[in-house]
């Protein structure tokens, strides 16, 4: 009961789906690493946003999750501090270098913004972020995939390209198990359902997906269904515009 005054309280969080951990008030208990949070402080996030309260337990639970928050909420924070969180706890494996997460958005000025993002933390944790978008030269981007990175913000697009680039040699989703679609809206109105699709398709099954959207319409439900197990839907505002 006092969880759901304090969801309220939040701008109106909403939460569907059992078992959701109960919103963060503080960076304090948001299972960030040290150097996660000096970065926070770094760069002048001083507490969570309310989709960040509610999103960033519910994902470092390892659940699936639907975060739907207007643009300008803060949901690139709330996918990638988990995100980060999630490659910390995986093995090292040294004969795989393909990315452990991979996050999806429609165009390449949100693809560059996320992996600028992803930037302010990667230098200190010492992980690789590489960005993958088209309407520019695909050998550039092969070379910086063939070094190895842990992650991968891409458009669908070119990422399918990039699968299949010299007989898949490029890079591979092996140890894939981090997947973010985000901007999940625009993405299927701008009809790139067949390639989210397919490159959900080369991602083991047992990988961690959240989508994040400023609207949920009705089509997206049945896509959402396919591609997520057992999710959480955390929604701050309204449900769609
Ligand atoms: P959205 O994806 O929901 O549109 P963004 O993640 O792009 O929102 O964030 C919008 C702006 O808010 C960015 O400039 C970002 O740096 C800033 N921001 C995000 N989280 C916080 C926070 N916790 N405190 C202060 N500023 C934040
Ligand atoms: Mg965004």
């Amino acid at each position: 009961e006092e969880v759901e005054e304090y969801r309220t309280e939040l701008e109106g969080i909403k939460v569907r789906g059992k078992g959701c951990p109960k919103p963060i008030k503080t960076w304090a208990h948001c299972g960030c690493s040290k150097k996660v949070m000096d970065s926070l402080k770094k760069h002048g996030y001083e507490k969570p946003t309310p989709i960040q309260a509610q999103a960033i337990p519910a994902v470092m639970s390892g659940r699936d999750m639907i975060g739907i928050a207007k643009t300008g909420s803060g949901k690139t924070l709330a996918f990638i501090l988990p995100m980060f969180r999630h490659i910390l706890d995986q093995p090292e494996l040294d004969e795989d270098d393909g990315p452990i997460a991979v996050i999806m958005t429609p165009t390449r000025e949100l693809a560059m913004q996320i992996c600028s993002e992803c930037k302010k933390f990667t230098k200190s944790l010492l992980l690789k972020a590489v960005c993958v978008y088209g309407g520019t030269g695909i050998s550039e981007q092969i070379a910086e995939l063939k070094r190895g990175c842990e992650i991968i913000v891409c458009t669908p697009g070119r990422m399918i390209d990039m699968l299949a680039a010299n007989n898949g040699k490029v890079t591979n989703m092996r140890r894939c198990t981090y997947v973010v679609l985000d901007e999940a809206d625009r993405m299927f109105d701008m009809g790139f359902e067949p390639q989210v699709m397919k490159i959900m398709d080369s991602i083991r099954p047992d990988r961690q997906t959240v989508m994040f959207s400023a609207t949920f319409p009705r089509q997206m439900e049945a896509l959402a269904r396919k591609i997520l197990n057992k999710p959480i839907e955390v929604q701050v505002g309204g449900r769609s515009v």
